[in-house]
């Protein structure tokens, strides 16, 4: 095949969204993943949703691919955190620090759907007939993807996105830490009595983290989180224990519970890479850093790297340098470090601290909500976060073009 000067590792969100990134930066790119993407959403493989922050969906909307999702995705204005039985919870209203929604939720297909609808309509964008990842060979000037049926997929360099078991990733000889959290979140989709008012519950119980997040209608996406066992019980049940288990754990704030499906079980592992890069491959998403989903933020971490990445492969071809050079690509990975390890740091500790029933832990939670409850600065800063609009961000972030 032509060479192009990336080649895509994997059609995942994070993949399709690197993809689009670097062709509106400027670069060619040719994309291959095991399954054809088309047929993967045609088939709803992905029945999960996702939350969207401020800032990833203005990333978004500026690579031209959220109008095709707008309609159906749901704004999360509020979110409340509760701590099992106990009285404090966290109220976070997002007119604190403006008028725009926290985020948005949408569903996973609809966003790879719109994806790739805008790298179909690019010229400089090969979306490869699938193949498995066999090998990698790097040179001195390039890098290239062989297949399991031999074909080879030649760029300035490799991007791997190919998700938590990545297989350029252990080409590439990365080593990784791995956290089995013996946990596994079930997804649904819950139908209720009560209007959501777009409000985000995060209920942290003993087992883990249920979420209820806002979806059209009367209807929220559940992301239940259980110890592996319980988890696998509980997603075997029919429909009427399911809503009276569900109901348990939640309460009645939103009515009675349905669940209307497609049901699905995730088992939880944390997955971190040792780094972001290798001689002509920079990894991006869930190769480089997969984490535990209590904060909603896997992806938002993804579209940071892919920010990251589009900027310095542009600015790289705009002074005339080989984007797959090793300083182009270290430069990408001294952005991206400190980002990556605080919040799989800190979405970890958060798991921790709050899965449990131990009585003084329970306390230190207790004091550590109603201190952020109080605190108008801590809760600020928390919203910001969850936004996606701290710190400094590339530019794509800040809705501008890389
Ligand atoms: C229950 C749950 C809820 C979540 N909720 C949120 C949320 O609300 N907000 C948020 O930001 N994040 C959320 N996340 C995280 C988010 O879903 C992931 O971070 C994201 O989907 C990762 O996308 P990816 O493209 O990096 O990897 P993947 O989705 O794993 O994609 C990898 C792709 O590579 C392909 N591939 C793999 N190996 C090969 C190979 N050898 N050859 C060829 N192709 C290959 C696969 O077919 C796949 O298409 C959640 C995660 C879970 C488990």
């Amino acid at each position: 095949m032509e060479r192009t000067d990336a080649v895509v590792a994997g059609a995942g969100l994070s993949g399709l969204s690197a993809a689009l990134a670097l062709a509106e930066a400027g670069l060619s790119v040719t994309m291959v993943d095991r399954t054809d993407p088309r047929a993967a959403v045609a088939g709803k493989g992905d029945v999960r949703t996702t939350a969207i922050s401020l800032s990833s969906r203005r990333l978004l909307e500026t690579l031209g691919a959220w109008a095709a999702v707008a309609d159906r995705a749901e704004p999360i204005l509020d979110i409340r955190v509760s701590d099992a039985e106990s009285p404090i919870h966290l109220h976070f209203d997002h007119r604190v620090v403006g008028d725009q929604p926290m985020g948005h939720i949408v569903v996973n297909d609809d966003l790879k759907s719109s994806l790739l609808d805008r790298l179909e309509g690019h010229s400089d964008v090969t979306i490869a007939d699938p193949g498995t990842i066999d090998s990698l060979a790097v040179t001195g000037a390039g890098a290239a993807l062989i297949l399991a049926d031999g074909r080879r997929l030649e760029g300035s360099l490799v991007i791997a996105a190919d998700g938590r078991e990545s297989a350029v990733r252990r080409l590439a000889g990365l080593r990784t830490t791995r956290l089995p959290y013996r946990q596994s979140s079930i997804i649904d989709t819950i139908g209720h009595d009560e209007p959501h008012h777009g409000l985000a519950h995060e209920r942290f119980l003993p087992g883990g983290p249920l979420a209820l997040l806002p979806l059209s209608g009367n209807r929220s996406a559940l992301v239940w989180t259980e110890r592996k066992a319980v988890a696998e019980r509980i997603a075997k049940l029919d429909d009427a224990s399911f809503s009276a288990a569900l109901l348990e754990r939640f309460g009645s704030s939103l009515g009675r519970l349905h669940p209307l499906g497609p049901r699905r079980l995730y088992p939880l592992e944390m997955v971190t890479a040792e780094g972001f890069i290798a001689d002509r491959v920079a990894l991006v998403g869930d190769a480089v850093h997969a984490i535990h989903p209590v904060a909603g933020q896997g992806f938002n971490l993804g579209l940071r790297d892919v920010a990251a990445l589009a900027e310095v492969l542009a600015d790289a071809i705009r002074v005339g340098l080989d984007p797959g050079a090793p300083t182009v690509l270290r430069d990408y990975q001294r952005r991206r470090r400190f980002d990556s390890v605080s919040l799989t740091a800190s979405t970890d500790g958060l798991v921790r601290l709050f899965s449990n029933d131990i009585g003084p832990v329970r306390a230190v939670r207790d004091l550590g909500l109603g201190m952020v409850q109080r605190i108008p600065a801590f809760k600020r800063v928390a919203i910001r976060h969850a936004m996606g609009t701290l710190g400094t961000l590339p530019r794509l972030l800040r809705g501008e073009p890389s």
